[in-house]
């Protein structure tokens, strides 16, 4: 018997460790629910929720190809190993799938797991599936790790010429798999976790593979030739919100990148400008989990430019509370914090705005913002959160240089022209002109008196901000 230990690929559609098992012989699969940990991770209750919807799906599209799935609770990583142990001797399993996941705890997990069942004579099976190319494959000449987006990117482009491999196919219906009645997994999945109760509606993220699927169908066809001028509006839907789906792995990268790829090879030159635009973020992500693979250290905490740990932090308790609340008197990052807590998302663009200014005009330390993210994002996932915060803190790699200090004003200006956005989100400006939300000014002298002064002197602490990291980076 063949066991598969299904992780964030929850999926039947191209995905490695399934096919190959299933290819070899009967199999049986198993998911574990690690409340504990995934506490201790962080993790957001409305992605705790959409990962059991998604699981659910799951268990049903393996019914159909006769492929029972267990759905075990251990706390924590540390009893996984010996509980899996338990189940390969009970289902007489002789080899074990997975898909390997990169960040610390994860590996320390899996390499806990080789080590006992190698000692039962159990084989373990491991695939890459979370990135398109598998971390350590893009490397620099010496074979050292790329620091620095833009020629990683150069080399993960020239793997292309060498053609994307087919994507891996749903299994064939194997022989019904008979197990015993009394068998542990088999009860109903709940909807929620005791401790992860989410505010956020099921219904903004409906779960499972067939809805990844059609809202990637969907962009490819309607989104992805407006994608290189519409990306960055919050105020439209000009993205592929595909995140949470790839988070859970609900979906393939391999699979986003083959759909655009078709798409481009026969649109026009717009189409051809957005598949770029849009592969070039799927290439970020790739980024970020090699990074994550290469200096382990941005996984337990640590900046990943460890002169950047000598910055004077401020402490701030206050700012923090009216940044986590959205009550910060500066409009864009208020709509961003407050899309964030309402739908459990939040527009890439604004992702930078709200970061920036947490960890550059609030100077509070970005481990702080990264944290609270993870406990709100329905995508949340460590290499990408970690990258996109360290960067905005300019802590990381290919950072922005200290002194580019977004002007939230500015930014809303720009990226939210008709303040649509703004008004979405935060109401009590809904009666001020464009001009009115714009201008700080402006603001001040209009603004409803339930809607807060600006916390901060944007200006000040811009200039404070870059007299801490000059020090520091010298
Ligand atoms: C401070 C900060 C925190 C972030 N935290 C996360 C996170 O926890 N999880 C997450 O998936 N993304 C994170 N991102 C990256 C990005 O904001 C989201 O991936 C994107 O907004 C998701 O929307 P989408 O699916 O419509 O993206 P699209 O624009 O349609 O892009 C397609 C896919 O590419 C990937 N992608 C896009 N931009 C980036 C990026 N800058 N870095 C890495 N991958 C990217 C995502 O998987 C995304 O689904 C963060 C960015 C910042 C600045």
């Amino acid at each position: 018997m063949n066991l598969v230990w299904f992780r964030n690929d929850l999926r039947t559609l191209d995905n490695p460790a399934l096919w190959h098992a299933t290819q070899s012989g009967h199999t049986l699969g198993v998911f574990y629910l690690c409340p504990r940990q995934w506490r201790g991770h962080h993790m957001a209750a409305c992605r705790v929720e959409f990962l059991l919807r998604t699981l659910n799906c799951l268990r049903q599209q393996l019914a159909a190809l006769n492929i029972p799935l267990l759905v075990l609770t251990e706390n924590d990583f540390s009893t996984v190993p010996q509980s899996l142990s338990t189940i390969c001797q009970r289902h007489q399993v002789t080899d074990i799938y997975w898909n390997d996941e990169y960040p610390v705890d994860e590996q320390r997990r899996d390499d806990a797991v080789v080590a006992l069942l190698q000692a039962a004579s159990i084989a373990s099976h491991r695939y890459h599936d979370r990135a398109l190319a598998p971390p350590g494959m893009v490397v620099k000449g010496d074979g050292s790790a790329y620091k620095v987006f833009t020629p990683f990117k150069r080399s993960w482009l020239a793997l292309l010429d060498h053609g994307v491999p087919d994507l891996l196919p749903i299994p064939a219906r194997q022989k019904p798999l008979k197990l015993p009645p009394d068998c542990d997994g088999l009860g109903p999945i709940p909807d929620s976790l005791p401790g992860f109760n989410s505010a956020v509606p099921a219904e903004l993220w409906p779960a499972g593979e067939a809805e990844a699927v059609r809202r990637l169908n969907h962009f490819c066809d309607q989104g992805l030739a407006a994608y290189s001028r519409d990306r960055d509006l919050p105020a439209i839907d000009g993205t592929s919100a595909l995140s949470p789906y790839l988070a859970v792995g609900a979906i393939s990268p391999q699979h986003c990148l083959h759909e655009a790829l078709k798409v481009r090879a026969n649109g026009g030159s717009e189409v051809m400008e957005g598949a770029d635009t849009w592969i070039n973020e799927l290439i970020w992500r790739d980024f970020y989990q090699h990074i994550l693979v290469a200096f382990p250290r941005v996984s337990m905490n640590k900046p990943f430019k460890l002169a950047t740990d000598a910055v004077p932090w401020r402490d701030d308790e206050a700012g923090f509370r009216a940044w986590c609340a959205g009550k910060t008197g500066i409009p864009i990052v208020d709509a961003g914090m407050r899309q964030l807590q309402q739908t459990g998302w939040m527009h890439n663009r604004v992702r930078m705005i709200t970061a920036m200014f947490l960890s550059k005009n609030l100077l509070i330390d970005w481990r702080r913002g990264e944290q609270f993210f993870m406990q709100h994002l329905v995508d949340g996932d460590l290499a990408a959160n970690n990258g996109g915060w360290q960067w905005s803190a300019s802590t990381g790699t290919d950072a922005a240089p200290y002194f580019r200090i977004f002007n939230p004003f500015s930014q809303a200006e720009r990226y939210d022209p008709d303040a649509s956005y703004i008004r979405r989100y935060v109401p009590e400006l809904e009666g001020l002109s464009v001009r009115q939300i714009h201008s700080p000014a402006q603001l001040a002298a209009s603004k409803p008196s339930q809607y807060p002064v600006p916390i901060v002197d944007l200006k000040l602490s811009r200039q404070c901000a870059i007299d801490a990291f000059r020090a520091v980076n010298g």
